[in-house]
């Protein structure tokens, strides 16, 4: 019986690391439909992606490490059903790297269950186009890898993290890149018009042919070596719908439905990660993150509540992007109710490698805040979301 964790990915992992680490010597189960040992996605955008970064430096652990610790780690292995009842998770043996279902059957039983199944991303469907590919896994980036080159000329659908991440990397390499976007801006829902603009300066100094407030149509896409759909995450939650589990509503950003201790309807199961939307203590709304640093510290949170603690999780949304030589982190969440005006310090040529910091502030409240290429400053702008501030600095 024990711990099940269902997702093998970076918050399954650190799941099972800070179980261990937090005293738990019980049966532990680590279920991932993907063939490799768990592993942390940044680096499939950057460094990976490169050519400056092996993968082992991406692995969670060596794989050694699941046995050393005592870690059912099933690869290759998808859950295909959770009975509640019964309290077993039925899982099929994945036929091929990237998780699909095979035929070999398997009732994993648990005490307790946490979900990390993660996202996937959205496919696009244009009619006469059918060789979109999407950047999720070690080996979507190698193929990504391996086809840019000097000359190669890439086509890149959305500009959102993902999207302009690739357009770095395959510039890097020398290809032609046309990122098309129907927004205005480049990361204008994240960011916002005033910051979203240093993004867009970026890509076409280097050399991105940056096509806004565009409906991209196969005639555009016709002369591309390679077709790259970045069009964001759905959050893969098919499992908890048919166990049942309450789930957050669309117009909250769908996932599994979690209270600020992150336990889903059912008290045995919890959820973390990119599925979960969260009913967040200190923004006191429900909020699904999918970025890195959320999916390790509720990791770390959950493995406190499955071992009896019911501290509820707090920590604001963070997360860090490399373009070029443009480093920057982010913290906070404005939401729907948005922002009054954008303080920016500092200056935004980000081409000439310049740094700034930007203050997102509602009323007299920072309620987001960054910095570019500025990693010092990583504390004190941290520590700026939820402080007072009273007059634009600019
Ligand atoms: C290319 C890329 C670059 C990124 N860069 C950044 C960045 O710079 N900064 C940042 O903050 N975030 C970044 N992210 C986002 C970050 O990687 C995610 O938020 C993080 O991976 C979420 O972790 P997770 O464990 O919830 O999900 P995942 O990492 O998606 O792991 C979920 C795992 O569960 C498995 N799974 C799903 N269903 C089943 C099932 N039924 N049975 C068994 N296994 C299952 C999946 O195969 C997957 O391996 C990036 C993501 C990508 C794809």
């Amino acid at each position: 019986m024990g711990i099940v964790i269902i997702g093998a990915g970076l918050a399954g992992a650190t799941a099972a690391t800070a179980l261990r680490q937090q005293g738990y010597d019980g049966p532990l189960t680590l279920i991932g439909a993907e063939a490799t040992p768990p592993y942390e996605r940044p680096p499939l955008s950057k460094g990976y992606l490169l050519g400056t970064q092996p993968f082992d430096e991406a692995l969670v652990h060596p794989e050694p490490w699941y046995a050393e610790h005592d870690v059912s780690l099933r690869l290759g292995t998808r859950a295909t059903a959770i009975d509640r009842d019964r309290r077993v998770v039925r899982t099929a043996s994945a036929t091929d790297a990237a998780g699909g279902e095979g035929t070999a059957e398997e009732d994993v039983p648990y005490d307790q269950l946490l979900l990390a199944t993660g996202a996937a991303p959205r496919s696009l469907r244009m009619e006469g186009v059918d060789d979109f590919v999407t950047l999720r896994t070690v080996g979507d980036s190698t193929r990504l890898k391996e086809a840019f080159a000097e000359g190669t000329k890439v086509a890149i659908v959305g500009a959102g993290w993902i999207g302009l991440e690739v357009a770095a990397a395959a510039r890097t390499a020398g290809a032609e890149v046309t990122v098309f976007e129907t927004a205005a801006l480049p990361l204008q829902r994240v960011l916002g018009p005033e910051v979203a603009t240093v993004f867009a300066e970026l890509h076409r100094g280097h050399g991105v042919d940056l096509r806004l407030s565009t409906q991209v149509t196969p005639d555009d896409l016709r002369g591309a070596d390679v077709r790259i759909a970045a069009i964001g995450v759905t959050p893969q939650i098919e499992l908890a719908e048919q166990a049942g589990l309450a789930m957050a509503a669309r117009e909250e950003g769908g996932g599994v439905a979690v209270d600020a201790t992150l336990r889903t309807s059912d008290p045995r199961i919890l959820a973390i990660g990119d599925i979960a939307a969260h009913d967040h203590p200190v923004l006191g709304r429900r909020i699904r993150v999918e970025h890195w640093d959320t999916a390790k510290r509720q990791a770390k949170a959950a493995a406190a509540v499955l071992l009896g603690g019911d501290e509820p999780y707090r920590r604001l949304p963070y997360f860090f992007t490399d373009q070029y030589d443009l480093g920057m982190e982010y913290w906070g969440n404005p939401g729907p109710a948005g922002y009054d005006r954008v303080d920016i310090e500092g200056s935004t040529d980000a081409l000439a490698g310049d740094a700034f910091h930007a203050f997102w502030v509602r009323g007299d409240e920072v309620v987001a805040a960054m910095h570019v290429n500025d990693w010092d400053a990583s504390a004190t702008i941290r520590e700026s979301v939820g402080s007072r501030r009273s007059a634009a600095v600019r």
